[in-house]
């Protein structure tokens, strides 16, 4: 599981997050939603181990992973990442893309592990395509599959559809939360649009000026705002 107790982090004079706490059950999927500027990839960037805290502590499966003291390096966190902008090698093969994450293992539960992923994400016939022969859509499930690849205890997501069209961007939030809870990965998404949070996370953090306005369902954030700030922005987004 994830836990992040009353953390802090400013960039020089300007406070981005503040006081932030937050705790993920195994297998379960949190996402972090609010407006641009609010700090959401800020908190994933002190979660995958990019920033130094100024206050608070980060737990990673019961193991503290960052104080303003110390910081287990990135590399070491077992943290599987997606990000917008696909980010696949180009010139590897769609299995070469999702092996890159197995390196250190030997050939054949390599091989094993690449063709079990490409089931998974429904790519079974295309592991020797490249990059740019697949659609978006195809990419970013390329992407969640070499995130996925070396059983990763966390895997962040950062507005892992905004480079998609509408429509396509639905269905894939839908898939991808299939493909993520078939794992029984443990996950956290940032976004700032409501109707890929609803689709995808079981719990849903809304984020103003670097603060945790409420944690709570779908269902509640919509039926029990807790404030203003929350019901306004729940408010636009339907
Ligand atoms: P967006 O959806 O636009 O990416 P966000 O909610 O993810 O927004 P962050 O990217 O976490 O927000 O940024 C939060 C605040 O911190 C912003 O005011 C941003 O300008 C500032 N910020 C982020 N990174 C740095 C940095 N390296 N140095 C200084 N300020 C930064």
């Amino acid at each position: 599981h994830l836990q992040l107790d009353d953390i802090d982090l400013a960039f020089g004079k300007h406070s981005v997050v503040r006081k932030l706490s937050l705790r993920l059950e195994k297998g379960s999927i949190g996402c972090l939603l609010g407006p641009s500027g609010c700090g959401k990839t800020t908190v994933l960037r002190c979660i995958a181990g990019f920033e130094r805290l100024a206050g608070g502590q980060i737990l990673l499966d019961g193991n503290i992973v960052s104080t303003p003291e110390h910081s287990l390096a990135p590399e070491r966190r077992r943290i599987g990442m997606v990000f917008q902008d696909y980010a696949l090698f180009p010139h590897l093969s769609v299995a070469d893309n999702i092996a890159f994450g197995l390196r250190g293992e030997n050939a054949a539960s390599r091989r094993e592990r690449v063709t079990e992923l490409l089931g998974l994400v429904g790519l079974a016939e295309h592991g020797t395509k490249y990059p740019h022969e697949i659609s978006g859509g195809q990419q970013q499930r390329v992407a969640l599959a070499r995130a996925l690849a070396p059983r990763p205890s966390l895997l962040l997501l950062d507005e892992p559809f905004s480079n998609l069209d509408v429509e396509l961007r639905e269905r894939l939030s839908y898939e991808v939360r299939d493909i993520i809870k078939a794992t029984n990965t443990t996950a956290i998404l940032v976004t700032h649009d409501q109707h890929e949070a609803f689709a995808v996370a079981d719990e849903i953090g809304i984020m103003h000026e670097g603060r945790i306005q409420q944690w709570d369902t779908p269902y509640n954030l919509y039926h029990k705002p807790v404030n203003r700030f929350v019901a306004d922005f729940i408010g636009q987004g339907v």
